[in-house]
């Protein structure tokens, strides 16, 4: 997918998730879709840094990658949500476009991609991104009511690092 796609895709989920997280049509819920709109959208562009930067689809679109991002509000109590952007990136080129992505890079550099998508120059590229975030929000919103609480307030394992030394 081409950075207007990553753009869109960062942007509803981003509008979706502060409904889920913050549901009604208050300052609450405007509050939080400001609060992670941003992060959502520069992790949603993060990944094609290694268009410049290493080799595309693999340097930086791997788990390895994802795991940093998860990792710095834990350990540094910042870049929180940032993590949620990459995660959806990896997904739109999974899902989304005709060629997969080096998930398991530097360990191997082969592509993991899904037979479904379009290609990123595609007239469908942008209904394509449109009906995958719709099937994302549907999983953050399943696993937000029946498995945990998204509200990711992550400083309780921040302190558990910090209690373990970390
Ligand atoms: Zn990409």
């Amino acid at each position: 997918m081409n950075k207007r796609g990553h753009v869109l895709n960062g942007l509803l989920l981003a509008l979706g998730l502060g409904f889920i997280l913050e549901p009604g049509l208050d300052a609450a819920t405007a509050t939080t879709v400001a609060e992670i709109t941003v992060p959502v959208v520069l992790g949603a562009l993060f990944p094609d840094v290694d268009t410049a930067f290493g080799r595309h689809r693999k340097t930086l679109h791997s788990l390895p990658v994802l795991a940093v991002f998860l990792a710095y509000p834990i350990f540094f109590g910042n870049l929180q949500y940032v993590w949620i952007g990459v995660l959806t990136h990896y997904v739109l080129d999974v899902v989304g476009s005709r060629r997969g992505i080096a998930l398991f890079h530097p360990l191997s550099d082969r592509e993991f991609g899904f037979p479904s998508g379009v290609t990123t120059s595609s007239k469908y590229a942008d209904l394509v991104t449109v009906v995958i975030t719709a099937i994302e929000l549907a999983g953050f919103w399943a696993i937000h009511t029946y498995v945990v609480s998204l509200d990711l307030d992550l400083s309780a394992a921040s302190e558990a690092a910090a209690g373990f030394g970390l």
